[in-house]
């Protein structure tokens, strides 16, 4: 440690289990020794006197207890009913949707205004992304309190650290914006077109989201595992590992590079594979930004994706929280690479056991 470091502070990195190279190594999480954590000093002050940037950040944090050690949990993490998170996702989603479809009834068609103009349709989405954003966190902080979280009893979740604090808040920003803009642009959104079941989203959405979601987990894997790999990549993606205890918000802490290929090129890649509508882009970014939220949150229960989960649980390929949340805490040695599900680490043997969420 450097004499310049306090003891608030922390490298995030594991005191044993380093290998000769340097490399962290694949271990159980039980063996696991946590040097102290970064500074985080913007959570002490009361809420007046935070910056811009920390009110904002303000929004991510859980209550106290998911911030202090805990004694170990004797039981099993609980079942999540997964049929009331897709209730929830459907009276998350479809409102926005509902008030465009709404509009474009009332409105008759001979008025200037019947029609949405893309500015128009890219600035009320983003703002209906901003709010579904809004409320996940809110739905998912309200989890991690009820719950607890994966591995409390040997630490608890990290706090945005202070130096990233403008750097996640302008991320996120960026993040609702590009993924707004660019559905509406690879969806050929068409300002005559309102949202329709069986017109602009097919009967068959769920199953349509599903494959490009298990599509773009194909892109998302290959970068993934890349920038685990060779080192020289690896700093492209260190920064989203400056967390082993994640909270929801943090999913979208990344460097310049990593927002570029995660925001951008792989959502394309995976839309040359599976083509959906301006609308089904909107759920399917919509369900991503929950998945994403939902694998950071830690929330220690058995909680899988909602859309896809049960179909690839047969084959242990689906994805739970506990998932990503071990890929967090095994840091640069990896495993787990896969966002959406566990197909490809199936595939490729590069899964982890579950330490706490044993298969159901
Ligand atoms: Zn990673
Ligand atoms: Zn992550």
């Amino acid at each position: 440690m450097s004499p310049a470091m306090t003891t608030t502070e922390v490298t995030y990195e594991k005191l044993t289990n380093i290998a000769d190279n340097g490399d962290l190594q694949h271990v159980p999480s039980s063996t696991i020794n946590y040097k102290l954590r970064a500074t985080a000093n913007w959570v002490k002050k009361p809420f007046k006197q935070r910056s811009f940037w920390e009110r904002l950040a303000t929004l991510d944090l859980a209550s106290d207890k998911c911030y202090v050690v805990q004694p170990q949990n004797p039981n099993p993490p609980p079942n999540l009913n997964v049929w009331r998170e897709r209730l929830w996702l459907v009276i998350t989603i479809a409102p926005a949707l509902l008030i465009q479809a709404l509009w474009y009834y009332i409105i008759p068609e001979t008025s200037y205004f019947h029609t949405w103009h893309p500015i128009f349709a890219f600035v009320f989405y983003h703002l209906a992304f901003v709010a579904f954003t809004i409320r996940l966190i809110k739905h998912l902080t309200y989890y991690m309190d009820v719950y607890g979280t994966f591995d409390e009893h040997n630490r608890p979740r990290d706090y945005v650290p202070d130096k990233y604090v403008p750097r996640l808040i302008i991320s996120v920003l960026i993040y609702t914006l590009a993924r707004t803009g660019g559905g509406l642009i690879l969806g050929g959104y068409n300002r005559h077109a309102p949202p329709s079941l069986g017109h602009t989203i097919s009967w068959l959405f769920p199953v349509k989201i599903g494959l490009w979601l298990i599509s773009l987990d194909f892109f998302f894997y290959s970068y993934h595992r890349a920038v685990h790999t060779f080192p020289f990549l690896w700093k492209y993606h260190s920064k989203h590992h400056s967390t082993k205890h994640p909270t929801p918000l943090q999913s979208i802490l990344a460097d310049d590079i990593q927002e570029i290929i995660e925001i951008f090129l792989i959502p394309l890649l995976a839309s040359l594979a599976m083509p959906l509508s301006a609308h089904e882009f909107w759920i399917a970014q919509c369900i991503l930004m929950y998945i994403e939220g939902m694998g950071h949150s830690g929330v220690r229960a058995f909680w899988t994706h909602p859309l896809i989960g049960e179909v690839l649980r047969p084959f242990g390929m689906d994805l739970t929280i506990e998932d990503h949340d071990l890929h967090h805490r095994y840091g640069k040695s990896g495993q787990n690479y896969g966002k959406q599900t566990r197909i490809f680490d199936r595939i490729f043997n590069t899964i982890s056991e579950r330490v706490e969420g044993m298969e159901k």
